[in-house]
């Protein structure tokens, strides 16, 4: 057998040997590859260990018949064509061989030509339907692709007929939207969707246009249960059109579309706008918001020409809470003063917090400065009661700034900034109070940071001193005591009185290592004055809350006792009713552990602040000290008269000793006199003065007493 490769194979079959040689020559000539076989049996052994593109073969053969050959062919499905040559002429004979499975028939004797004609055809015939198979078997692959990547895709794909109805939807839809894929199909899409979303989403779901514009977000709710499922989608969708004839406007089909279900990531970028925009502690606006408020409440005050107030709100003792108490009874104490500022709102108001424990307000439409000055009368008075935290009863007033549009700022920039600076002159000015802004606070908020730098330069170079003023036995006029006031000589500003700097040393802190200064060089002194047998009875010092409050100040005071050798019992702190309005800072326990060491305590300025009989009972306070406004300005000044002699029966009546301050004229020491107050202090008797001077004093001895 012989056989050509590349060329297309064709199996020749013939039980004559001449008519097989020679058509194999023929074919051989025509650039066919052939084999050739002498009978039925040996041709179907050809087809078994070859394929052949193409098999000549004749009917009537001694052992197989070409029939049998082609039956064999068909059974076995093998791939192959066959052109009947026979020499049966008939037309039957024909039309069997054709039945059996062959492709064309032809008779010998043949043309050469005809024969060739009808192999090329055949051949032909055979590579169109190869590659119509090929080409189907692909299509049938990729749409099994597509039909997967369908079903499979995590948006939702649809179409839609012209009307509306659903003619596809893939698999995603049993998933997102809870529906059944079979039962959907042939539905309008409206009977999905929950009926008031209808509307809304109509446009979108069944989308006309072609364009690019054709993505948009919508919300809807999708019937789910008792509860409608509020899903947001993104649909990406166009309307189908038919081909029309050129000219003719075409006809609008359907609408294809695809849905993702971006309702997570909607969740995500609100909650990420949400916290661009507000405070997450206390959930109010943030400083970004509020001035996107105040943006726009200045653009409509200047539209419709009237007035706005920004109030800028601090807290006066946060700080101290948070590092006394801890964060977490800082971030509840916020929480609750938010609280109870959303109280003092009214509609339209914005309130934010800017950060730590400055909060602001914009009143966007105010009639009248009385409109402000009431709003903030509510909040002092609103922050005039505790809070109750964790078991602890705190009092945080508030200091407030306002600033108005357009008198003080048109500007947002201009309006925070002098509503803050008008803040921090309520803070000076006493705290727990509002203001309102005018001009010349500009220059003295500049002159407050100078102060704070002058301040910290006076620590360093020593331009701090300590005076002492004497403290008499109202009886006799022999010192009782001694109280160290401290000065600060600066050769920038002069001769300042502590009122001028002890509030903002407050603020800033530096009041620690100023005290720490005050205490050292009154303990020096009394060291001297001891060393000299000239101690008097009491050295009394002035305490500011903010250094009491430190955590080791017991410690440091009892260092410094053993430091200077001296007892405790040679001195007296005098703190204010503000200091004890400090809860939970463990105050008792620290003014019960001075008590211990000896340490006396007095109460300053009695009578101006929140005086209670509670805190005399609950601290251990050995002496009040009448502040020095009660004392009578004339004679028959009869309301300071009744107060000056109602604490003196109080001091009486809890036994404690009791000081008069400030006392200037003959009239108050005689009253003091005929009230029993045991002892008193002021200019009448004597004057600050230095410690070399206090030492001159206690070398004489003498009464104090004003010679008549
Ligand atoms: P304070 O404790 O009530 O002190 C008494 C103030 O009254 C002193 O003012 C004193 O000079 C003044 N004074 C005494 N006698 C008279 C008088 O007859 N008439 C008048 N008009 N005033 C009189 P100073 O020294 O200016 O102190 C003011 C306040 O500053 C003190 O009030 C006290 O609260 C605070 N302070 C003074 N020294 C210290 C200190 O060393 N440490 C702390 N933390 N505070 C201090
Ligand atoms: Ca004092």
């Amino acid at each position: 057998m012989q056989t050509l490769t590349e060329r297309p194979m064709i199996l020749v079959v013939d039980d004559e040997p001449h008519l097989r040689n020679s058509l194999s020559s023929i074919l051989d000539l025509h650039g066919y590859a052939s084999s050739t076989a002498e009978g039925g049996r040996s041709a179907l052994q050809a087809l078994e260990d070859h394929e052949f593109e193409l098999i000549l073969l004749d009917l009537g053969m001694p052992d197989i018949d070409g029939h049998k050959v082609m039956e064999r062919i068909s059974a076995e499905q093998r791939d192959t064509c066959v052109i009947v040559i026979s020499g049966d002429i008939s037309i039957d004979s024909a039309i069997s061989a054709l039945r059996y499975g062959a492709c064309d028939y032809l008779k010998k004797p043949y043309d050469t030509n005809e024969l060739m004609l009808k192999i090329s055809n055949a051949l032909t015939r055979r590579r169109l339907e190869k590659e119509n198979k090929l080409i189907n078997q692909h299509l049938k692959e990729s749409e099994r692709w597509y039909r997967y990547m369908v079903n499979n895709s995590p948006d939702f794909i649809y179409t839609l007929d012209a009307e509306g109805y659903i003619t596809f939807c893939n698999d995603r839809i049993e998933s997102l939207l809870g529906y059944d894929k079979n039962t959907v199909i042939g539905k309008h899409f409206s009977a999905l969707i929950y009926p008031e979303d209808i509307e809304i989403s109509q446009h979108v779901i069944k989308e006309r246009r072609t364009d690019g514009r054709t993505i948009n977000n919508v919300e809807i709710r999708i019937p789910h249960g008792a509860e409608p499922n509020l899903l947001t989608l993104e649909f990406s969708s166009f309307g189908i059109y038919e081909d029309n004839t050129p000219g003719q406007p075409s006809e609008y089909k359907g609408t294809y579309g695809v849905a993702r279900d971006i309702t997570e990531r909607k969740k995500a970028s609100e909650l990420i706008m949400y916290q661009a925009y507000h405070d997450l502690l206390t959930g109010l606006a943030n400083r970004n918001l509020f001035r996107d408020h105040l943006e726009l409440a200045i653009a409509q005050a200047r539209r419709f020409q009237h007035k706005l107030a920004l109030m800028f709100l601090d807290l006066d003792r946060f700080k101290h809470v948070n590092d006394t108490l801890g964060h977490t009874v800082g971030d509840l104490l916020l929480i609750e003063v938010a609280g109870r500022l959303k109280n003092c709102l009214r509609e339209g108001d914005t309130l934010a917090r800017q950060g730590g424990d400055e909060f602001t307000l914009l009143l966007s439409h105010i009639d009248s400065q009385e409109n402000v000055i009431s709003a903030a009368d509510k909040i002092i008075k609103e922050f005039s009661a505790p809070f109750y935290i964790n078991g602890h009863e705190l009092y945080v007033p508030m200091s407030i700034g306002i600033s108005l549009y357009p008198d003080n700022g048109e500007t947002i920039d201009a309006l925070i900034k002098n509503a803050d600076i008008a803040m921090y002159d309520s803070k000076a000015k006493g705290r727990n109070r509002y203001q309102m802004y005018t001009p010349n606070m500009n220059a003295s908020f500049d002159q407050r940071f100078s102060l704070e730098i002058q301040m910290r330069k006076a620590l360093e170079r020593n331009e701090f001193q300590i005076v002492y003023q004497p403290q008499i036995h109202v009886g006799t006029g022999m010192i009782s005591g001694i109280e160290s006031l401290v000065r600060w000589a600066s050769p920038l500003l002069g001769y300042l009185l502590p009122l001028k700097f002890i509030p903002l040393a407050e603020e800033t802190g530096l009041i620690v290592p100023i005290s720490e200064f005050i205490l050292e060089s009154t303990f020096k002194q009394t060291q001297l004055w001891h060393q000299s047998g000239l101690l008097p009875p009491r050295i009394a010092i002035n305490i500011s809350f903010r250094h009491l409050e430190q955590e080791s100040f017991v410690d440091y005071i009892s260092n410094l006792l053993s430091l200077y050798e001296l007892s405790g019992s040679m001195f007296e702190m005098e703190i204010n009713e503000t200091t004890l309005l400090n809860e939970g800072n463990h105050i008792v326990e620290k003014l019960h552990a001075l008590t211990e060491m000896g340490i006396k305590i007095a109460l300053d300025d009695f009578g101006t602040g929140y005086s209670s009989m509670n805190y005399l009972k609950k601290f251990p306070i050995g002496t009040i000290k009448i502040d020095q406004s009660f004392m009578p300005k004339f004679v028959g000044d009869s309301d300071n008269e009744s107060i000056v002699t109602a604490i003196c029966s109080l001091a009486k009546n809890l036994k404690l000793n009791l000081i008069a301050e400030g006392v200037e004229l003959a009239e108050q020491y005689h009253l003091l006199h005929t009230l029993d107050c045991n002892e008193a202090q002021g200019y009448l008797f004597c004057k600050p003065l230095s410690g070399q001077e206090i030492t001159e004093l206690l070398l004489t001895k003498s009464s104090l007493l004003p010679r008549h």
